[in-house]
């Protein structure tokens, strides 16, 4: 008995067979992703297909899944696939896509109000706060990426320093002075993160890192040093616990020594890295994490919690609060019925209507415990040792970087080197055996393998290299032409 107007269906049988259709199909493509090739080029006529016009009939629940199967699911980048290696990719996990499933079903919006979605948020936030060391008092929120939580450590590190009273007057008056640091090797998003804030992307000084690629914390001194000569007023560090380009981390302890005696902020972007805290292994490199002032992390890279899944920690939650409440009668607060609960988490940050991302990471914390999500990232690292050793027994290729937590990043030695290994890449990709991406150091053009997928294992890392021979030796013959 649905009335006219309902989305639900008519049929509620049919519809829960079709449903388990579409959980097997996904299921199946996990269980096998393996057998698949990382990528595939998008032939021109399935890009065409997302052309169409908007579509006012219906159609059937299964012919649409049907389009998914054949048009949307090869073509993804493939970072579920144990030989994607690009950028820094979370595997994800069937836990996490149930996850996801039950948290559309129950389509909670967590802006506010009395919920227990809520507190699954906030217990979320508690068990970062004890991962990190951080005190009682702390806040924290989830927010779509660390290119988000880079912005929000800004934004409360502008109003800490310039008080609240500067979200009503603007940057104008003040926003000249203010000057933050970070390394050269520092994440794209902090310059934004500055732009977005009003600060301007040149308050940003770009600080040369060390032969390890972590920041030159004496050239760090001198760059504060001189912005204090010229009458500027330096506001903010930002450590780096992870580098995108090779996995460096910064010296955190250094920072919160230095941040502390120039009673400046201190930041970390752990975007991949800070989840490193999960690995009895890795977690000392990480030692002065505890002493700042707020931490920027995702838990869909290493932390293999499926898109998106990104998390803003905060040493002191008052300042948090100062930067982003902002009252409004329609959300009043109450002592008692739905509308309780005060503070919200639309008092956090900037977001109203929020979807439930602590569901699919609180189940994955629950169901594989940290022991085991630890163990995945310090398998990673592990693989990246191997991965290193075998490029160095390797006589066509070479090093490029020291491998300090799970990337490497090497290139083959033939002519024109910078051309060949990107023609090399290119093909790797196409084939459809492994997926790595590219960066520059120092001027070379690096192959860079990514390892943060818990599916990968040795036998992925010896395909790359033998494609790598193998597509090396093809392209130094036909250049371009791979
Ligand atoms: C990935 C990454 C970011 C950006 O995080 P998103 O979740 O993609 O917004 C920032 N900093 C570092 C070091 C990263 O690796």
């Amino acid at each position: 008995m649905n009335s006219q107007h309902t989305l639900d269906p008519s049929d509620w049988e049919a519809f829960r067979a079709q449903g388990h259709r579409m959980l097997d199909d996904i299921l199946d493509h996990l269980e096998h992703i393996r057998e698949r090739p990382v990528w595939q080029p998008i032939p021109d006529e399935v890009r065409a297909a997302f052309r169409e016009p908007l579509p006012r009939a219906p159609a059937a629940l299964a012919d649409v899944h049907e389009t998914f199967l054949r048009r949307i699911l090869p073509f993804a980048v493939g970072n579920t696939h144990p030989g994607f290696l690009g950028w820094v990719h979370g595997g994800g996990t069937p836990v996490g896509m149930l996850a996801e499933m039950l948290a559309g079903g129950l389509n909670a919006n967590l802006g506010g109000r009395d919920q227990i979605p809520i507190e699954v948020e906030r217990q979320v936030a508690e068990w970062a706060r004890e991962l990190f060391g951080f005190p009682p008092g702390a806040g924290g929120l989830f927010v779509t990426g660390t290119s988000m939580a880079n912005l929000l450590g800004v934004l409360v590190a502008r109003t800490a320093v310039l008080g609240p009273e500067s979200r009503q007057k603007g940057m104008a008056a003040s926003a000249g002075s203010l000057t933050a640091y970070a390394s050269a090797a520092a994440h794209g998003s902090i310059a934004r993160a500055l732009d977005l804030a009003g600060l301007g992307s040149d308050a940003l000084r770009l600080v040369p890192t060390d032969s390890q690629h972590c920041i030159d914390t004496a050239a760090l001194e001198r760059a504060i040093a001189a912005d204090r000569a010229a009458g500027r007023t330096p506001f903010l560090l930002i450590g780096t616990a992870g580098t995108v380009d090779v996995g460096a981390i910064d010296d955190l302890t250094r920072l919160a020594e230095i941040a502390d005696r120039e009673a400046v902020r201190l930041h970390v972007d752990g975007a991949y890295g800070a989840l490193a805290m999960l690995a009895p292994e890795l977690a000392p490199r990480l030692r002065g994490i505890e002493r700042a002032q707020s931490i920027a992390f995702d838990f869909h890279k290493w932390g293999q919690v499926p898109y998106d899944a990104g998390f803003f920690l905060v040493r002191d939650r008052a300042l948090q609060l100062a930067a982003f409440d902002s009252p409004a009668a329609y959300l009043r607060r109450e002592a008692r019925g739905m509308a309780a609960g005060s503070p919200w988490p639309c008092d956090l940050g900037p977001d109203l209507s929020r979807g439930f991302r602590a569901l699919k990471t609180w189940f994955t914390l629950k169901v594989y415990g940290t022991e085991a999500l630890g163990r995945a990232i310090y398998g990673t690292c592990r693989l990246a040792q191997y991965l290193r050793h075998r490029v160095e027994e390797t006589p066509e290729l070479e090093l490029l970087a020291p491998v300090s937590l799970n990337i490497v990043c090497f290139r083959h030695r033939g002519e024109r080197p910078d051309a060949l290994n990107a023609d090399i890449v290119a093909a790797l990709h196409e084939s459809g055996i492994a997926a790595p991406s590219t960066t520059t150091l120092n001027g070379r053009l690096a192959i860079r393998a990514a390892i943060v997928n818990h599916r990968t294992e040795r036998r992925d890392l010896d395909a790359l290299i033998d494609a790598t021979l193998k597509f090396g030796a093809r392209c130094a013959r036909a250049p371009g032409a791979s």
